[in-house]
């Protein structure tokens, strides 16, 4: 029996059941509750061909290990994590990098996912290749669903060349002035006084627009990110009142020590997600208890 049919086994067809990552976000959109059965996903690359930018991987497998992988190839997945993060995890959690700008969202990195179902069977979404999707992309639909339409088993990731350079740079200059001042930096954070910019890519280009940044006063700081990132995350609103935390300025994202109130959705999106996530899982199995409208930007 391969890795796959055993995960499936364990899932079952019955009790409800959960997958069990990292756990570095394991509560994320609310607390399992008592009773619920607890599995691992499979772990492993199965195939990786540079030449076409794309991997095959278990979902149990960390990110860190897939990318050390990647690596010795110069490319990367765009998924990142606290340590013991895994793809699976990542992916339902679903939340984009700060590197967005640069390796783009994480629903555009998945191109296929073969996950277990409510009724215990295996089912494929997506495709190996960028383009072969036609009609309703349920594959992007488990990302962000925390594990509540299905349970992944193995996916197909986009892979992307890994950068020359990287490097942030620190000044007291606006996000207004640095958009104008730079092409496209990989990350722009700002902490109401001043702005982080991470610039990624081509020695040469890398070299230009920091000489750029450095006309407006910024310093270099090095390869890792100068400024502690706190742990919740808000909508970016513009009224923000940054005595603390941080604007993580191309995802609207603002993340403060303050844990956020739950976002507010219209009655018509949450009677679509609930009658969407009855027909995936009608008697209610899979991840029960969390809801990915609780579960913050
Ligand atoms: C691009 C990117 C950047 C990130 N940057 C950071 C960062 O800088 N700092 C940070 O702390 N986090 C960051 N995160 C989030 C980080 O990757 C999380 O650690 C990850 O989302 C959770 O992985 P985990 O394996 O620990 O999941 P767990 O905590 O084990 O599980 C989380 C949820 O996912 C469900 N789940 C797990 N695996 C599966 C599966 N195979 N099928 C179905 N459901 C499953 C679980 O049941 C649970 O509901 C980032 C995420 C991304 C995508």
């Amino acid at each position: 029996m391969s890795d796959l049919e055993e995960f499936q086994k364990e899932v079952g067809i019955t009790d409800q059941v959960a997958v069990q990552g990292g756990r570095t976000h394991w509560n994320v959109g609310g607390s399992l509750g008592e009773g619920v059965r607890v599995v691992l996903p499979p772990v492993g690359i199965d195939s990786f061909d540079p030449s076409e930018m794309t991997v095959s991987v278990k979902a149990g497998t960390q990110i860190e290990d897939l990318n050390n992988e990647l690596s010795i190839h110069r490319q990367e997945v765009g998924l990142e994590g606290t340590r013991g993060s895994t793809v699976g995890g990542a992916l339902v959690v679903g939340r984009d990098s700060i590197r967005r700008n640069r390796i783009g969202s994480i629903r555009a990195m998945l191109l296929q996912a073969e996950y277990i179902n409510a009724q215990g069977k295996i089912i494929k979404a997506g495709g190996p290749t960028v383009k072969n999707v036609t009609g309703y992309d349920l594959c992007r639909l488990l990302v962000g669903s925390l594990g509540t339409l299905g349970l992944i088993s193995q996916v197909i990731l986009r892979t992307r060349p890994l950068p020359e350079e990287s490097i942030w740079l620190q000044g007291e200059a606006s996000p207004k002035k640095v958009r104008e001042a730079c092409f496209r930096p990989s990350s722009l954070l700002w902490n109401g006084r001043e702005a982080f910019v991470q610039l990624e890519g081509y020695g040469a280009d890398v070299k230009s627009e920091s000489s750029k940044l450095k006309k407006l006063g910024f310093q270099e700081q090095g390869k890792e990110c100068p400024i502690e990132i706190p742990e919740f995350r808000h909508p970016s609103v513009s009224d923000i009142n940054l005595e603390e935390g941080v604007v993580d300025v191309y995802n609207s994202i603002y993340y403060s020590s303050k844990e956020p109130k739950t976002l507010k959705h219209t009655d018509e999106v949450l009677r679509l997600g609930r009658r969407m996530r009855e027909m995936f899982d009608p008697e209610g199995r899979l991840n029960p208890n969390r809801d990915p409208y609780k579960a913050g930007p």
